[in-house]
């Protein structure tokens, strides 16, 4: 009964029993969030939710699962927690750290790769790029999407189709990486996750085939537009040609938008701590502590710093803390 309305689909067809496959959904923030209940109340059998980040008020207005009692508990534990509710019958996992190329073979920890689909429901390039190289190199299925303002992109890879990849066309735009800045229509990521599900299944259903590789889709969600459009492979691409993969390999620290580094201090400290705080800075009270700045300081002795890098989050702690 749960699955009857989809059952019931001439198209597309979906069986339960190909729904048994490992999906990882990177990011679950508005795409993610969004993709991940589609996910869930499909009936894919194992999702395992990946984001460092902590639920901030401006959040939700469109994280469609996140409440206002969630605000500053992590992303990817509370979305397991909903999705459990929303679906008992799967199984569904979470890590609270934030992928980078020094962690990603731990955290990913593929075992069946034919069975496993990655998904990018990052806001930043260089993941993107960094899951564009690991699943070149490790022949894994990678749906990658972005939303911004009112427009967004869907595009799949299928290593047995060697269709080009993400490095193949957009090489040069790097340098652009948005930190989502210019805002976004809830409405746009909706339509963003509706494209995921289908290309979902058009993998799972192996609707993709040489004489039907996947084209880029680009959408905007305001003016009612979806374009299906070619991508040619890149006989220069340095990823999927060459195979360097340099984001993978890059020794240097990854850049993000924000990231929250933890720190620690002794709770005993913390009034002391607060007070020194508040002598210098304007602080905000909260029920679990309080906050300044990009910082956030638990009763129970716990620091979250939001920085772009760990050396800047570091200069920040010996600002304050030591
Ligand atoms: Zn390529």
């Amino acid at each position: 009964m749960r699955y009857s309305r989809h059952l019931n689909l001439d198209r597309p067809k979906i069986n339960r029993k190909d729904l048994d496959i490992n999906l990882i959904i990177i990011g679950c923030g508005g795409i993610g969030n969004n993709i991940a209940y589609l996910c869930a109340s499909l009936g894919i059998k194992n999702i395992y939710l990946i984001d460092g980040d902590i639920i901030e008020i401006s959040n939700l207005n469109r994280q469609t699962l996140f409440f206002e009692k969630d605000i500053l508990k992590s992303k990817s534990k509370v979305l397991c927690e909903k999705l459990k509710k929303i679906n008992s019958q799967i199984n569904i996992k979470y890590s609270s750290k934030t992928v980078d190329q020094l962690n990603i073979d731990n955290i990913l920890n593929i075992n069946n790769k034919d069975k496993t689909i990655i998904i990018d429901a990052t806001d930043n390039m260089n993941t993107r790029f960094l899951l564009n190289d690991y699943c070149i190199k490790n022949k894994i299925k990678f749906i990658s999407s972005s939303t911004i303002m009112t427009t967004g992109y869907v595009y799949s890879h299928i290593p047995s189709l060697n269709n080009a990849c993400l490095n193949c066309f957009l090489e040069n735009k790097k340098s652009n990486a948005s930190c989502g800045i210019e805002g976004v229509l809830n409405g746009s990521l909706f339509m963003c996750a509706s494209i995921m599900i289908s290309e979902i299944i058009k993998i799972i259903n192996k609707e993709y085939n040489t004489k039907n590789i996947p084209k880029l889709i680009k959408f905007n969600s305001y003016d009612y537009k979806i374009q299906l459009i070619n991508i040619n492979k890149n006989k220069k691409c340095n990823t999927c040609k060459n195979k360097k993969f340099i984001h993978l390999d890059n020794k240097k620290e990854m850049q993000f938008c924000s990231k929250n580094f933890q720190k620690k201090f002794n709770k005993k400290d913390y009034e002391k701590v607060k007070k020194r705080i508040k002598s210098k800075k304007k602080i905000n009270d909260l029920n679990i502590g309080f906050s300044f700045e990009n910082i956030i300081v638990f009763k129970m002795g716990k620091i979250l710093i939001k920085e772009s890098t760990k050396q800047r989050a570091n200069i920040k702690f010996n600002q304050y803390f030591t």
